[in-house]
């Protein structure tokens, strides 16, 4: 049994994670300032004995004593981590920063969620991991790129500098329950405004496209990273390679919700790249690691979770 901390513990992906590592018998403390994050994503972990929570912001220091550290604090969706663009530098950054120093204090290992977003709009497609990317430093999603760009040097400096066990995972777009309805993503935004009727918002023409990864998929790749072969660091993408137009993604959501709402063609935001499809050749032949639930499944499962929110109120 282990001690293990999880920043970013009360978000969609971390209450995933933190349930699967309580299920294998280890203590788990969950990090969290709660800006994105919910009370009510943990709500069922907090009768466990083995389970703690800790409202706090990974930009100041924290002093713990564990033996392995996920860090995934920081806001995903680009409506969140524009609202407060410098304190989501700070969070990547300096959050980096203080959970690595505790790493290297504690001599134990640390995995990073970085993004697929480190490759920006990417000029070549699909993406392998040596590819370097095209990402703004000046635009309005440059916050959460170039941050998660930094906390990525900040893990291999660690390492090089330190000796601090890093493993590194790139992930592409991840859904599923547990995402909150006004996240602003593309997925819990198109479900939620199918299910209550309303328009679906297809920024740009819609043929930019992105592959989408369900949430169980991305947990089993993060946890088998984490227990990869010693000196094995990535960075390893981990996505599932369907690529689809976010029209193809809107028909869909309306074929399995039955839904009768309009599209709604708005402006495609500032930089919003135009494809993403992971390479996953690295995480097959080190993890053994492949996504086993196709969009249709996933979607179907996410469907009935949000059609339980909204029965909440939402
Ligand atoms: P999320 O917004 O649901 O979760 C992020 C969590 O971090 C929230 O609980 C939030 O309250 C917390 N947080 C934010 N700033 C913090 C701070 N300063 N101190 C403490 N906690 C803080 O998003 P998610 O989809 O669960 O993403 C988790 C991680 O995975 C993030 O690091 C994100 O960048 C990365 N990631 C996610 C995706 C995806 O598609 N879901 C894709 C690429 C990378
Ligand atoms: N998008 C959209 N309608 C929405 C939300 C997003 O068409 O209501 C588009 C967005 O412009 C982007 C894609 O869907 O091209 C994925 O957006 P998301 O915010 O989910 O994640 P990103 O991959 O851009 O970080």
């Amino acid at each position: 049994m282990k001690r293990i901390l999880v920043t970013g513990g009360a978000g969609f992906l971390g209450s995933h994670l933190c349930e699967r590592l309580l299920k294998e018998g280890n203590e788990v403390l969950c990090v969290d300032n709660l800006f994105t994050g919910r009370k009510s994503n943990i709500h069922h972990l907090m009768d466990d004995k083995n389970f703690e929570f800790l409202r706090h912001d990974v930009t100041f220091p924290l002093f713990a004593e564990v033996d392995e550290i996920y860090n995934l604090a920081c806001p995903a969706s680009p409506v969140h981590y524009q609202f407060d663009p410098v304190q989501t530098t700070k969070t990547s950054v300096i959050g980096a920063i203080n959970m690595l120093g505790m790493a290297k204090r504690l001599r134990i290992k640390i995995l990073q969620a970085s993004t697929s977003e480190v490759y920006g709009d990417p000029e070549i497609h699909p993406q392998p991991e040596s590819y370097k990317g095209s990402v703004s430093t000046t635009g309005i999603r440059a916050c959460y790129d170039e941050g998660k760009r930094c906390a990525e040097t900040l893990f291999f400096d660690y390492q090089r500098q330190h000796g601090v066990a890093i493993k590194v995972m790139r992930i592409f777009n991840t859904y599923g329950p547990r995402m909150h309805p006004n996240d602003g993503r593309v997925v819990s935004n198109f479900i939620v405004q199918a299910l209550k009727g309303q328009d679906i918002t297809i920024f740009g023409d819609g043929k930019q496209t992105r592959s989408f990864c369900y949430v169980d998929d991305n947990i089993e790749g993060m946890h088998r990273l984490m227990n990869s072969r010693d000196g094995f660091t990535g960075p390893v993408n981990i996505g599932n390679p369907g690529e689809f137009t976010m029209l193809e993604l809107a028909q869909l959501v309306m074929e399995l919700t039955n839904s009768k709402s309009k599209l709604k063609f708005l402006p495609l935001p500032q930089d919003d790249p135009m494809q993403r499809q992971p390479i996953i050749d690295l995480a097959k032949k080190e993890l053994g690691w492949e996504p086993t639930v196709d969009l249709r499944t996933g979607l179907g499962k996410t469907i009935a979770y949000f059609e339980e929110e909204l029965k909440k109120g939402f």
